[in-house]
């Protein structure tokens, strides 16, 4: 039997509904602006978020880091995000290299920060020693914070902060949606007030390929010169754009399933001695659990259950479209034989 597989979303393999919606997909030279099922895909994500445009990418990696060039001037811009976030963390170094950004890492809670601490960490406007504040992003949900969900009147709150100092607001929705699930509320209440926003359909969403970065017109037209520049520009891509277009028909409700069996995941855990786990703090599709070795605890369930090691202490289990009930019981049965 192959291992239960809660190492990512990412791990999803289109189903045979979206590949027949693959096969079929209308297509032209998407460069030109001529593939029709990657323009609905954008119009159809551009409203969902609340936004005039949007841009197919070929990843989300690629959305955070247009959207970072768009915001960030050369000359010492300084971004601020929480200190867990992606393109801190899992962009190699692209903020650096591509939108020379300085970062300003925050001390969340749960990959989550407060207005207070956005507040407390915006430069002095005009001082000539410090970088200047531009950007804030958010990442909904929080990845290695572990699926938590920013409640909307926090994101609200962070937003005034940061038109209080004329920043720029960027959120990164790779899992936007499952925030949307697990709080019914609306994915334009999040991502509207944003300069730029996104999703990712190849974590829960299941799709094999493709992000869709939302904004303004005049920034979508600026995000198109650096999807041009760095390759991102497609053809007939609306073979993804279909599978994208599936996915939103498809996977979204689901997703609350996936949520089910990550507190079916952390409440097993929170009955093993040698596992640390507040099932409480779990809100979506991540289970993010303290144990005393977690390379040595991957390592000796990888035959059975494929999970990450975070640090040395915890580790991370993702559910998704291809993991059922019955994985989540056999999962934790070969956990507990090593920490029970
Ligand atoms: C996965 C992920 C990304 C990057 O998306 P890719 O499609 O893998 O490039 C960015 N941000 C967060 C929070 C993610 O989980």
């Amino acid at each position: 039997m192959p291992p239960v597989n809660l190492y990512s979303d990412t791990q999803t393999r289109p189903s045979e509904g979206m590949r027949a919606a693959m096969a079929a997909a209308e297509v032209g030279d998407e460069q030109r602006g001529a593939d029709p099922t990657t323009r609905a895909l954008e119009a159809r994500v551009a409203e969902l978020l609340g936004h005039e445009a949007a841009v197919f990418l070929p990843s989300g990696t690629m959305c955070n880091e247009i959207a970072l060039r768009l915001h960030v001037r050369p000359g010492g811009d300084e971004v601020m995000l929480e200190r867990s976030a992606h393109p801190i963390v899992a962009e190699a170094g692209g903020p650096a290299q591509l939108a020379g950004a300085m970062i300003r890492a925050l001390d969340g809670e749960g990959g989550i920060f407060s207005a207070a601490q956005l507040e407390a960490a915006v430069r002095p406007a005009g001082d000539r020693y410090a970088p200047r504040s531009r950007l804030v992003c958010v990442e909904q949900t929080t990845n290695l914070g572990g699926g938590r969900v920013w409640p909307l009147q926090q994101v609200r709150e962070v937003l005034a902060v940061a038109r209080r100092h004329e920043l720029r607001a960027h959120l990164d929705g790779a899992r936007l949606m499952n925030a949307v699930v697990a709080s019914r509320v609306p994915a334009s209440e999040y991502a509207g007030g944003f300069d730029t926003a996104w999703i990712d359909f190849t974590k829960g969403l299941g799709a094999p390929v493709g992000a869709v970065l939302a904004g303004s017109g005049e920034l979508i037209e600026e995000a198109w010169r650096w999807k041009q520049m760095l390759g991102g520009a497609l053809r007939q891509s609306g073979i993804l754009a279909a599978a994208c277009l599936y996915a939103l028909d498809n996977n979204v409700d689901r997703l609350a399933e996936d949520h089910e069996h990550a507190r079916m995941l952390a409440d097993g855990l929170a009955a093993l001695p040698g596992a640390r786990i507040d099932p409480a703090a779990v809100q979506t599709n991540i289970v993010i659990f303290g144990v005393e070795d977690a390379p040595k605890l991957v390592a000796q369930l990888a035959e059975r259950v494929e999970l990450v090691a975070i640090g040395n202490e915890h580790v991370r289990a993702v559910t998704h479209l291809d993991v059922s009930r019955g994985d989540i019981e056999e999962a934790l049965q070969a956990i507990a034989e090593l920490l029970g």
